[in-house]
């Protein structure tokens, strides 16, 4: 190897390290550490955080680059030595137009965001929080103005950070046809509730006693399958779940409501998805920055596909159910797969993103991208923000909200700095169909191979078409590599109509 590329690969290996380093120290923070220990575990992070920007922004490594660029000229533009000098070069431009002082400012703000934020929820008032919503958006103006010039509006650089190369007009466009394609379902599905009468929690098997030991064993049972291997890999709980590490260290985390079990066993499929992106990059990107997800976006269409277009499948409910029968005898005596697969596919207008189910979860996330624009924008005031949150939410869901905790305080991201996050979630609904259609077509049986809880080709076939190739390309190149097409709504949108249209019985 030519000496300038291997010192980079060393220099970019060591702040791969300090990240994975922080990333272990933020999971145990969410799993295993007493809460006493935050204000020491807040210092070592912020240490590791300075240590990793100057690393990361020192003028040695922009020789290097420079050195590593002129050696790699000749390579083909996918190979990982042209890919691995790009791709820095471009964390490397971002991260130098950030003054460290202000990288300092907004982690300091976003900490006492999120300290702030949940005495305001368990108080539901928002006042409480409003300074530091004020502050948190004030310094993103600042970050914006750090690339001036370089976006067409603020909100591009925001998104930018967490789907690279895609701008707010692409999916405001996005966006616009998929309320246009949800909202009349969601009436619809309304309309038939309200003149069956069906519908009601109590009828779901998936209401109950459910005991946390059991919820976990079931999901032990069940992850294996997905690729969960007992020596790379761990399951925690945690009060929002979440998916962390490296191949050969996947970190899940799950929540057990012992009432409900769909949250645990929905969840732990949904991180499961993050886990085997994440373990699915080639080995020889590790250590570098091509070695992860490509983004948020593509990220959240992994996980939704296991959570969602595989969990909640007919096929998927017909091999679990015999799992539950055996986890929970009384609960699941007598139930048919169909029950459980209607219970799997209810559909309700909620007040709570988190909990939503397919067909109104993009709307919780619309709201929040229109939302966050118009307060960067500075059309919206802060003050007015609940009020213009609850407006929304009756347009688009038609439910009142009953007080701020259930509200505009539901979600941590704002608190902790993190603006242009949402529409990712939206984006990963739209992409998993587009990449499940591609793998449904190359696999041919792979109805009848879930049905008998043969989960091994679809993650294999999702390993060789996207996961592999960690962030080598654009999002963009990486989902027409995946799914053969760019960014396309109607994918997800017809099985939407398709899957709840039989559920509820709904006209074609
Ligand atoms: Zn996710």
């Amino acid at each position: 190897m030519s000496t300038a590329m291997h010192e980079l690969r060393e220099r970019l290996g060591e702040v791969s390290d300090l990240e994975q380093a922080a990333g272990t120290l933020q999971w145990d923070q969410q799993t295993m550490m007493p809460r006493a220990g935050a204000a020491a575990r807040a210092e070592q992070l912020a240490t590791l955080e300075t240590v990793v920007h100057e690393r990361a922004t020192s003028s040695e490594l922009g020789t290097l680059l420079d050195r590593a660029a002129e050696e790699s000229a000749g390579e083909p533009p996918d190979s990982d030595a042209a890919s691995l000098v790009r791709v820095a070069r471009r964390d490397y431009d971002k991260a130098r137009r950030v003054p460290g002082e202000l990288k300092a400012e907004m982690a300091r703000a976003g900490s006492l965001g999120q300290e702030a934020w949940e005495r305001a929820r368990a108080q539901s008032d928002f006042a409480l929080f409003r300074p530091h919503l004020e502050r948190g958006l004030e310094l993103k103006r600042r970050y914006v103005e750090c690339f001036s010039g370089e976006f067409d509006c603020a909100y591009d650089a925001l998104l930018d950070d967490f789907e690279p190369g895609t701008r707010t007009a692409e999916v405001a466009a996005v966006f616009e046809e998929l309320k246009a394609g949800l909202v009349p379902l969601i009436a619809a599905i309304a309309e038939r509730v309200g003149t069956t009468g069906e519908e009601k929690a109590s009828t779901s098997p998936l209401y109950g006693a459910f005991p946390a030991e059991a919820q976990r064993a079931l999901v032990l049972q069940i992850l294996p399958r997905l690729g969960f291997d007992p020596v790379g890999w761990r399951l925690d709980e945690a009060a929002h779940p979440f998916a962390t590490g490296t191949p050969g260290d996947v970190r899940l985390t799950t929540r057990y409501e012992e009432d409900h079990l769909g949250m645990a066993l929905y969840s732990a499929l949904h991180e499961c998805g993050h886990g085997l992106y994440e373990a699915g990059v080639a080995p020889e990107l590790a250590r570098t920055p091509l070695g992860s997800g490509v983004s948020l976006g593509l990220h959240e269409s992994q996980s939704r596909l296991w959570e969602n277009v595989v969990g909640r499948s007919r096929p998927f409910c017909t091999w679990a159910l015999p799992l539950l029968q055996a986890a929970f005898p009384p609960q699941f005596a007598g139930v048919e797969v169909e029950e459980l697969f209607r219970a799997a596919n209810r559909v309700r207008p909620s007040l709570i993103r988190v909990e939503a189910d397919e067909a109104t979860y993009s709307l919780h996330v619309i709201l929040r991208f229109e939302l966050e624009q118009e307060l960067i924008e500075g059309r919206l005031a802060v003050a007015d923000l609940p009020e213009a949150w609850n407006a929304r939410m009756r347009d688009y869901l038609g439910v009142e909200v009953p007080d701020d905790a259930r509200g505009v305080l539901q979600d941590v991201h704002w608190s902790a700095g993190l603006f242009g996050y949402f529409p990712t979630y939206a984006l990963g609904n739209v992409i998993s169909l587009q990449i499940w259609e591609r793998a449904r077509a190359e696999l041919p049986d792979l109805d009848a191979r879930i049905e008998r809880g043969e989960l091994a080709p679809l993650r294999e076939w999702l390993r060789e078409h996207l996961h592999r190739y960690g962030r080598k390309f654009t999002p963009r190149e990486t989902l027409v590599l995946a799914a053969g097409a760019p960014l396309d709504v109607r994918p997800y949108l017809a099985y939407l109509r398709e899957k709840l249209g039989a559920v509820y019985g709904l006209a074609k």
